[in-house]
């Protein structure tokens, strides 16, 4: 089983397992990726977002006892706004025509980055 890893989400997958060929799909940005992309401009978002992501870098804030951050409401909108990184991978095939090599972008919903082999 090949390894392969994603350059957009740096994600590592096995293909194929259990006989199936497996397709990457990157998760959308997690908020705490969303403040680190936007501080550290590696990613440029509307001005509505980046209204959202200064509100939950202010609204974020660790629990006294366990250090566990405790969101806020700007958190829980940017998670259901699904934000996809620079790069988004997505290997899911269209039209459901049949791919045999996961690196091989052609009829994708979206290459993006793309995967690099990192194991045979
Ligand atoms: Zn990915």
């Amino acid at each position: 089983m090949a390894v392969y890893q994603c350059n957009a989400c740096q994600g590592r997958f096995q293909s194929p397992q259990g006989g199936q060929t497996v397709y990457h799909e990157c998760p959308p940005l997690s908020v705490p990726e969303l403040i680190a992309a936007h501080d550290n401009g590696t990613q440029a978002f509307p001005p509505g977002q980046t209204a959202l992501i200064a509100q939950a870098k202010v609204e974020r804030k660790p629990k006294p006892i366990t250090g566990e951050v405790d969101d806020g409401p700007a958190s829980a909108t940017l998670r259901r706004l699904s934000i996809t990184r620079t790069g988004h991978v997505d290997q899911n095939l269209i039209d459901g025509v049949l791919q045999k090599d996961p690196t091989q972008p052609v009829d994708q919903v979206s290459p993006g980055a793309g995967v690099t082999q990192v194991s045979p």
